[in-house]
């Protein structure tokens, strides 16, 4: 069984994700790294820090980190792609600080510029990124998505060319989002659609690309190109995919995060990880 987990939240201090990971049966955890929701953050203390890793320390899981929602790295507004270049940097120093692996990111949305301008803009966004970033062993985790709007990054192909653009490709992995996978078309109910979208992850990127998987069934149908995460079993995918995935061992050391609705009594994660293990 591959190390399950979720996404946690990291209120009153990143250090407290693992006691709220652990009460919930997570061996693996996905946090933020600052608000999600906002551009500024104060930096990251000394102490901060060595709680984090003092209580990673006693706790010792996969950890995988999620940048904010408002960076867009092919953003036409030049103080947004700006302030977007900045502040993956502060979370690329972040993680490095506090000895987190993997930075999972949306690739962007070319907000009507086109696809072949909006992923070379993405390569070149991160290649300043990396630059100001220096030797961080930090992997940024390019994120599939469900491809609304005019967000890039819902075809594997396109995540690959981002991969063949930049200057340091061994820089980045890919994290496999199941919701969204299903959302951009691909068929993940059947057995065949299961083995044709792995052939296709396999082709374009090399399933050695992988760094993580989100585990997330989805509230719309099949290319409806609709983010919307639904619990696992109780959405268009269904309980076959998940048990598929789990039982695949060429994904079998890959951290896999759930990122499903917690529900009205906050259980969601608890409730979703003995779904995914008694599978
Ligand atoms: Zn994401
Ligand atoms: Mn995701
Ligand atoms: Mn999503």
């Amino acid at each position: 069984m591959p190390l399950l987990g979720a996404h946690v939240s990291a209120a009153g201090g990143a250090h407290t994700a693992f006691a709220r990971g652990r009460a919930i049966g997570c061996d693996a955890l996905q946090i933020f790294v600052k608000n999600a929701s906002r551009w500024q953050a104060r930096p990251i203390s000394d102490e901060q820090v060595s709680a984090f890793r003092s209580a990673h320390a006693d706790e010792p899981m996969p950890l995988v980190a999620h940048a904010s929602y408002l960076i867009n790295l092919c953003s036409s507004d030049p103080g947004t792609l700006e302030r977007s270049q900045v502040a993956l940097s502060d979370e690329l120093g972040r993680c490095s600080a506090l000895g987190i692996p993997a930075l999972v990111l949306h690739p962007g949305a070319h907000l009507g510029a086109g696809e072949t301008a909006g992923l070379e803009q993405i390569a070149r966004s991160l290649d300043r990124v990396f630059s100001r970033s220096g030797n961080s062993e930090v992997r940024v985790l390019l994120e599939n998505t469900a491809g609304q709007g005019t967000v890039l990054g819902s075809h594997f192909e396109q995540l690959a060319r981002i991969i063949a653009l930049v200057d340091t490709p061994e820089r980045l992995g890919v994290c496999f989002d199941s919701c969204h996978a299903f959302a951009a078309g691909y068929d993940l109910r059947s057995e065949s659609g299961y083995h044709a979208t792995f052939a296709a992850v396999e082709e374009a990127l090399g399933l050695q690309r992988l760094g993580a998987i989100h585990l997330n069934d989805s509230k719309f149908p099949l290319g409806s190109n609709r983010d919307r995460h639904e619990n696992i079993g109780q959405g268009q995918i269904g309980d076959p995919f998940f048990a598929r995935l789990l039982a695949d061992e060429r994904l079998a050391s890959l951290p896999m995060l759930l990122e499903t609705p917690l529900g009205d009594d906050g259980e969601g994660h608890r409730r979703d990880l003995e779904r995914l293990r008694g599978l």
